[in-house]
């Protein structure tokens, strides 16, 4: 890796870039800072953040040879507010850094999804495609983001825990050259340059919002929240989504269809966890009690499951899920957008794991291609090839999930596609290819060429 990285670092800043700055300036923004004179950069590429973006993008470039500083404002093992699921895509991710997902270390597989709405329950295994394993995974997300930044750690990636980033560092053009933090227990303030910065600090977008990268409020948005009980059910072959949600026995004439969708996975050591979500095209959308609705739709799932106050483990948590590219452009200036920062949650089914580490991904395939070209134009084609990569991938399947998210908005509509959907096991099976994004492009069956036209079809969104 040194002798690669050695190299890497003589074509950025040994260079002299023409964007390095030459004299102190004042910042420019509030919560920025320009970097002083006789600046020398701390490594070929800082990464903001070491959830499951910042790791996987780190572990994609120290693989590569770059000298990658990753910087997180916690320490591991630290908790993350999550459902802990994961499809077949969130395994594949895994299995291609290497990590080992069998049982015996510690992995609870799942073989598909347990679909509740409309009277109905129905089983659907994941899909048996060239592309993608038949296996989905759950595991707390302490255990799988400590994981990760091992795996990014043991490929070179250095780790500084506890070291707050508070705001990019900009040359006197306004690139961003590295960032500022606030490092140990003292909190002392320290200045880290490098080229390229990604920013990978989660679904609040600070670093993003430093540079004016607002988030679109017209792309799709939701908030989740999440609970774990001690439960008979918590060894569950599969992940069980609920589609619609009730504040009294199901179909009873005084029950009313509360907004959102929720969740039950099993965590096979006597707990699940469950949750729930609402999108923003939902009547609901910030004007819920996500608390009160979690444990309203709970108290009326069967008494024996045990999902009861005194059989919780822990007070209800939420956050944000910003979907549908709802921040870009994912390139700018020296900063690229990964993981929740982007927006990239699948607006489908609320999955963003998957799309942070193969966001991480692409965005280190552009970084370690524009570092072994000297600063200029052609270093900057090479870092636009991520927001390229992002639109070619997911752009237009993002588009089509825009608008599911408006469609569904609509209870009506909702209502109407589970109850004329889910007695039909062939459709539902085509409809959980579609949500989780499990499908082959190239010789795939009827349904995968249905999904790659459609995709096709659809302008990306950028
Ligand atoms: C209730 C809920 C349930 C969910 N369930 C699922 C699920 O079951 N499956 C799924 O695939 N997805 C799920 N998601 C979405 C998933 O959690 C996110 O998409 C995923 O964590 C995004 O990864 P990330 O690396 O982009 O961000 P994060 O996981 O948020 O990681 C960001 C990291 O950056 C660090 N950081 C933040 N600011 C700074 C700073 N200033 N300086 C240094 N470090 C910083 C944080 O400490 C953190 O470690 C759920 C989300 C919610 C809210």
């Amino acid at each position: 890796m040194t002798a690669i990285a050695g190299d890497l670092r003589g074509s950025s800043s040994a260079s002299n870039p023409s964007e390095e700055p030459t004299e102190p300036t004042e910042a420019t923004e509030p919560g920025q800072a320009t970097l002083p004179e006789d600046s020398h950069y701390d490594a070929d590429v800082i990464v903001v953040g070491a959830g499951p973006s910042g790791s996987a993008a780190a572990y994609w470039m120290a693989t590569a040879g770059l000298d990658v500083l990753l910087l997180e404002k916690t320490s591991f093992p630290r908790e993350k507010v999550c459902g802990d699921g994961l499809t077949p895509r969130g395994t594949r991710a895994l299995v291609e850094m290497g990590i080992d997902v069998s049982e015996a270390a510690g992995w609870l597989h799942n073989k598909g999804l347990r679909v509740i709405g409309g009277g109905l329950r129905l089983e659907l295994d994941w899909p048996q495609l060239a592309s993608f394993p038949d296996y989905g995974l759950v595991r707390p997300r302490a255990d799988l983001d400590h994981l990760l930044v091992r795996q990014a750690v043991k490929a070179g990636a250095r780790l500084h825990e506890q070291t707050s980033v508070t705001a990019p560092v900009l040359s006197r053009q306004g690139r961003v050259v590295g960032v500022q933090a606030k490092a140990g227990p003292d909190g002392a303030v320290r200045s880290y340059r490098a080229p390229v910065v990604l920013a990978c600090d989660g679904v609040s977008g600070r670093f993003a919002l430093a540079l004016g990268l607002q988030r679109n409020d017209r792309r799709p948005m939701g908030v989740a929240v999440r609970r774990y009980y001690t439960s008979p059910r918590t060894n569950d072959d599969y992940l069980e989504s609920w589609l619609e949600l009730w504040d009294g026995p199901p179909g009873a004439d005084h029950a009313k269809l509360l907004p959102g969708y929720g969740w039950i996975f099993g965590m096979g050591d006597g707990s699940v966890n469950v949750g729930l979500g609402v999108l923003n095209s939902s009547a609901g959308f910030q004007k819920t009690n996500y608390r009160t609705l979690l444990t309203t739709w709970l108290d009326n799932t069967p008494e024996e499951w045990g999902l009861r106050e005194e059989n919780a483990l822990c007070p209800t948590q939420g956050a944000g899920l910003p979907m549908g590219f709802n921040r870009t452009p994912h390139y700018r200036d020296g900063v690229l957008l990964v993981g929740d920062s982007s927006g990239s949650v699948n607006p489908f089914n609320g999955e963003g794991i998957p799309y942070a580490m193969e966001s991480g991904k692409f965005a280190a395939e552009a970084v370690v291609q524009a570092l072994a070209r000297p600063q200029g134009p052609g270093r900057e084609r090479a870092l636009a090839g991520y927001p390229a990569a992002m639109a070619q991938e997911w752009g237009a399947y993002y588009r089509l999930g825009g608008a599911f998210v408006k469609l569904i908005g609509n209870p009506a509509v909702m209502r109407a596609c589970t109850r004329h959907g889910l007695p039909h096991p062939k459709l539902m099976r085509f409809v959980l290819k579609l949500l989780a994004n499990l499908s082959d492009p190239h010789d795939g069956d009827a349904s995968d060429r249905i999904i790659t036209a459609l995709t096709r079809l659809t302008p990306p969104l950028r």
